[in-house]
């Protein structure tokens, strides 16, 4: 046979994806697991979504339709974005599909090839870097640190660009830390993009994941709306993970890019799902921000819970709904604490080298899991803790 494709040897899988299996794989042996790892909000689309749905399906709406999205919903996409973040757009910059994952897979298929830097945040989403070498490109990490309260660093980014730099990725509020960038990195990072003419892949699905001010968009910085593709879509702000629906917003001169993109892969998302999408956006029983209500009143727990466990360092996210944890006082290496926890205690969270190099002494829990269960995954954390606290003193010793 003759060898498969080289650019699937260089690409990596997610790290919640192989622990969920592992944990799924404990459960049919009879254990109780509790679920921390997946990014997977525990409510489910709102009535009325759920309504549109079965509404169009048994009105035949369930044949090919337009490639970019239903013209209703590109309109309604545009609407939703100028009320919530003073993101302006027309709707014939929007491209909807299957998924935020395709289509930040397909707008970075559009502005990445061989030889090209980009610069993404580490820790972060493992498919940026896994997709920039998928596509030949050289991927240049810029650091999220503990000292800086996971803010990005612009001197470090302007260091790291080179006359190959021409995509920056920025995701905030970041998956797995929880920072929201704050005005003045987005602005210094703003300046560097515009100075270096880089294009901007804004991952902004958490945007409405937020727990304190307004959500601030690079794409309303000045000279950013003409170089900044924004990904969003309905899996995180609406519970809408297994519907698969996302979307890009564009500037004029990439759309052309995605349209041609989009007729080679997956030619269009489903119209019935298109259509409940148009009603999660209009949203007439509020249903995102009362689930953002509940993910706040949980964070006022569970971060400052997991910092009370001893040899674990935890600051509540400014947004997105995990907690990233520190373990670095354990005296135990993550994928250990990781494992541990998993296999005597039953609670499934994440290795931070899941996310990046600087990920490597953390752990990631979701807090998307009802306050019930969140405290039985602390009591069950604090029961077994003793065993790295004699680790870290058989270490110390
Ligand atoms: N971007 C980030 C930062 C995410 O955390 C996720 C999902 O976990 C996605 C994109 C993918 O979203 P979707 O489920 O719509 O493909």
């Amino acid at each position: 046979m003759k060898p498969l494709a080289k650019r699937i040897s260089v690409m990596s899988g997610e790290g919640a994806l192989s622990v969920f299996q592992r944990a799924r794989e404990l459960e049919r042996q009879g254990r109780d697991i509790i679920h921390l790892e997946l990014g997977e909000p525990d409510f489910h689309p709102a009535e009325n979504v759920i309504a549109e749905a079965e509404r169009a399906i048994r009105a035949g709406q369930d044949r090919y339709c337009a490639p970019p999205g239903l013209p209703e919903l590109q309109q309604e996409i545009a609407a939703y974005l100028a009320h919530t973040r003073s993101v302006t757009c027309r709707p014939g910059q929007v491209v909807v599909a299957p998924g935020c994952k395709l289509i930040l897979s397909l707008a970075m298929t559009a502005l990445i090839e061989s030889g090209d830097e980009v610069l993404y945040p580490d820790p972060s989403f493992p498919i940026y870097p896994s997709m920039i070498r998928a596509l030949g490109g050289g991927a240049v990490a810029y650091g999220l640190r503990e000292k800086d309260r996971f803010q990005p660093d612009p001197d470090e980014i302007r260091r790291s660009v080179t006359a190959r730099t021409k995509v920056l990725i920025l995701n905030s509020p970041n998956n797995p830390t929880g920072t929201v960038y704050s005005p003045e990195v987005l602005r210094a990072i703003a300046e560097i993009a515009v100075e270096h003419d880089l294009w901007v892949i804004a991952d902004e699905i958490y945007a409405r994941i937020v727990f304190s001010g307004p959500y601030r968009s690079i794409a309303t910085l000045p000279g950013m709306a003409e170089r900044t593709v924004i990904i969003d879509g309905f899996s995180k702000t609406f519970a809408m993970t297994g519907w698969r629906l996302g979307y890009a917003v564009a500037p004029d001169e990439v759309i052309p890019a995605l349209h041609m993109l989009v007729v080679n892969t997956y030619t269009c998302a489903s119209e019935f799902i298109q259509r409940a999408a148009i009603e999660a956006l209009r949203d007439p029983l509020n249903a995102a921000d009362k689930m953002v209500a509940e993910f706040a009143r949980r964070r006022e727990f569970f971060p400052s819970a997991l910092a009370q466990i001893p040899g674990f360092r935890c600051l509540p996210p400014d947004g997105a709904f995990y907690a990233w944890v520190s373990i670095a006082g354990t005296g135990m290496t993550a994928p250990a604490v990781a494992t541990l926890l998993l296999e005597e205690a039953g609670v499934a969270g994440i290795p931070g080298a899941a996310f990046g190099r600087l990920g490597e002494p953390f752990l990631r829990f979701s807090f998307a899991s009802s306050t019930a269960q969140l405290e039985r995954a602390v009591e069950r954390i604090a029961a077994i803790a003793p065993r790295w606290a004699s680790a870290a003193a058989t270490s110390r010793a």
